[in-house]
């Protein structure tokens, strides 16, 4: 068990409000410390914050983000908010630099200005791109393919920076691999209004929103020509931002440290198990390659556990597609009571 007691420890979490910031902020919750979420909510819910005070800012209002931070005088804080489609950010390149690299920079200053010293940043495996050793290791050089992912390298550079310049501002970049899955209570869960992600689009195929399942190649180097990935499940990731936490407020050094579980699960892989925990037969078609998808992603994660002290508790695929698969039936309940 991963035991960490945060009680009475004040601790802002932006973008508390979205897919991987709310169970984040339900495990600090869990451990006891005082939450206030600063989430513009463009794509989060105010519903999904179990614990804490909620604050509807955008980090673009450096005067309302000044006034949040000051009063709630925060000892940490843990940075998610973001925008996070990789198509969308080719398209739409300066929405990704001016909402992960120049709001993170306002971030920034506004807790330097507050003598905050101490963040956890969701960065992200897009970072490295194309990377041609499986697992991946932090030290890879970083070759970002996308505008999302060269919008997280350069905060992560920014942090970097920071904290050789300014040795009290100390901080930790978390790089997730594929995060699925949901609260197994099924409070909160993904709940994008285009949901990309495969295991999301292969339940809602299940579910019948979609009519069939594209799977994007069948021709890559792997065994069974799909790609591959290291799918970890949010609250597993929750809890290494738990340990990340307790690493900086015990005097920590900054550091990075991938997120998965070190094997990965092809999408053909994927697809069998979401028709069996659904036990749905949904129709799957052939497509081409999506751009940008490289053959393999697997982290190479043991600094987590052996730097950290990270165990996690739900390396199943079987567990990660029943979670996500509770929360699609729940998300479905809700739209239909709403009318
Ligand atoms: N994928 C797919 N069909 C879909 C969505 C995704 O075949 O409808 C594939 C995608 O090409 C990639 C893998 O599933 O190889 C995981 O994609 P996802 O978008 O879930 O995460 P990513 O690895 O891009 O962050």
């Amino acid at each position: 068990m991963n035991q960490i007691d945060l009680k009475n420890r004040r601790i802002l979490v932006t973008g508390g409000a979205g897919y991987i910031g709310s169970h984040v902020v339900k495990a600090l919750g869990e451990a006891g410390a005082e939450i206030l979420v600063y989430d513009n909510l463009s794509t989060g819910n105010a519903s999904a914050v179990l614990s804490g005070r909620l604050v509807v800012g955008d980090l673009a209002d450096t005067v309302l983000m000044k006034k949040t931070v000051e009063s709630f005088r925060p000892e940490a804080v843990i940075h998610f908010a973001a925008s996070i489609e990789v198509g969308e950010s080719v398209s739409r390149p300066l929405k990704y630099y001016r909402n992960n690299t120049v709001n993170a920079l306002n971030l920034l200053e506004v807790l330097r200005a507050c003598r905050v010293d101490q963040m956890i940043f969701s960065s992200t495996a897009a970072v490295y791109g194309e990377p041609e050793l499986i697992p991946v290791a932090e030290q890879t050089p970083l070759d970002p393919i996308n505008p999302y992912g060269a919008s997280k390298m350069m905060t992560e550079r920014l942090l970097a920076d920071l904290s050789a310049a300014d040795p009290d501002f100390r901080y930790v970049a978390l790089r997730y691999f594929n995060v699925a899955g949901a609260d197994p209570q099924s409070r909160i869960g993904q709940d994008y209004k285009n949901p990309t992600h495969l295991i999301t689009r292969a339940l809602k195929t299940a579910l019948g929103v979609f009519p069939q399942l594209g799977i994007f190649g069948r021709d890559y180097p792997t065994p069974d020509g799909t790609c591959i990935r290291d799918y970890i499940h949010v609250d597993d990731l929750a809890t290494a931002h738990l340990v990340a936490l307790k690493h900086l407020m015990d005097g920590g050094d900054s550091d990075i440290f991938n997120c998965g579980y070190g094997h990965g699960a092809s999408v053909a892989e994927v697809v069998e198990v979401a028709r069996t925990v659904t036990g749905v037969d949904f129709k799957i078609v052939d497509e081409p390659r999506r751009d940008g998808d490289p053959p393999e992603l697997v982290a190479r994660c043991q600094r987590l556990r052996t730097e950290l002290g990270w165990q996690p508790e739900h390396d199943d695929l079987a567990y990660i597609v029943k979670t996500a698969w509770d929360w699609e039936l729940e998300l479905q309940k809700r739209q239909e009571s709403a009318g």
